[in-house]
């Protein structure tokens, strides 16, 4: 999963981007309002985590202009005040969760998991596709009950497809979430990881829709 982070403060930033690649997301950062808008604009991301208060843009008017061009990620809004009306403008405004500052670590990554699993039009943290379960808060892996080992890499390729039901998803959309956009993966590397994956959990968990790209087996 690939989260926008977009904090001025750096201190804190590191601190919250650290706690979600712990928690298996990748994490991009945005450090101003403007640098955030663009980002979020030409972007995909899955989850957002957006600080109001901003140089150049504040996140409020970054809010809007991403819904305002139809940009549906989930957003978490980050505020230093706790003040409701805050809290108010923010969902108007299109946030989908709201974090007042400040908070625990163990919080902001419960929250941004539940966005995402929601988007992905999960209730609960485990998630089953067939006979493939995924247990997000302790990110692991079973087939038929039974547990296998699966890398942070390989765990987080099934974690996107498990997010993206009755939909194919292409090796370059997969590299774009497991790697983001700057970073060259070429549907060579995308493909072995999931030969890998296939050998450690079954052939016939990820089905090959040729031409298109993957998706989970839902049988
Ligand atoms: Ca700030």
């Amino acid at each position: 999963m690939r989260a926008l982070l977009v904090e001025d403060d750096a201190e804190i930033a590191a601190d919250i981007a650290q706690a979600l690649m712990g928690a298996g997301f990748l994490v991009e950062k945005a450090a101003d309002g403007e640098a955030a808008w663009f980002a979020g604009d030409t972007e995909d991301f899955d989850v957002a985590i957006l600080d109001l208060g901003l140089p150049k843009l504040d996140g409020l008017s970054v809010l809007k202009r991403w819904r305002a061009s139809g940009r549906s990620f989930p957003v978490l809004v980050l505020s230093a005040r706790s003040a409701w009306t805050e809290k108010v403008d923010g969902i108007e405004a299109g946030a989908d969760d709201y974090l007042g500052k400040p908070f625990e670590l163990g919080e902001l990554t419960a929250r941004v998991r539940a966005l995402v699993r929601r988007a992905g039009g999960y209730a609960a943290p485990v998630l089953t596709v067939g006979r493939l379960t995924l247990d997000t808060r302790r990110m692991s892996v079973a087939v038929d009950g039974a547990a296998h080992r699966v890398s942070p890499l390989e765990y987080r390729m099934l974690d996107y497809l498990a997010h993206q039901p009755g939909r194919v998803v292409s090796a370059g959309e997969l590299a774009e979430h497991l790697h983001g956009a700057e970073t060259a993966v070429d549907a060579n590397a995308i493909e072995a990881l999931i030969a890998r994956v296939r050998r450690k959990i079954g052939a016939d968990i990820i089905e090959t829709r040729r031409g298109f790209g993957y998706a989970l087996s839902e049988t």
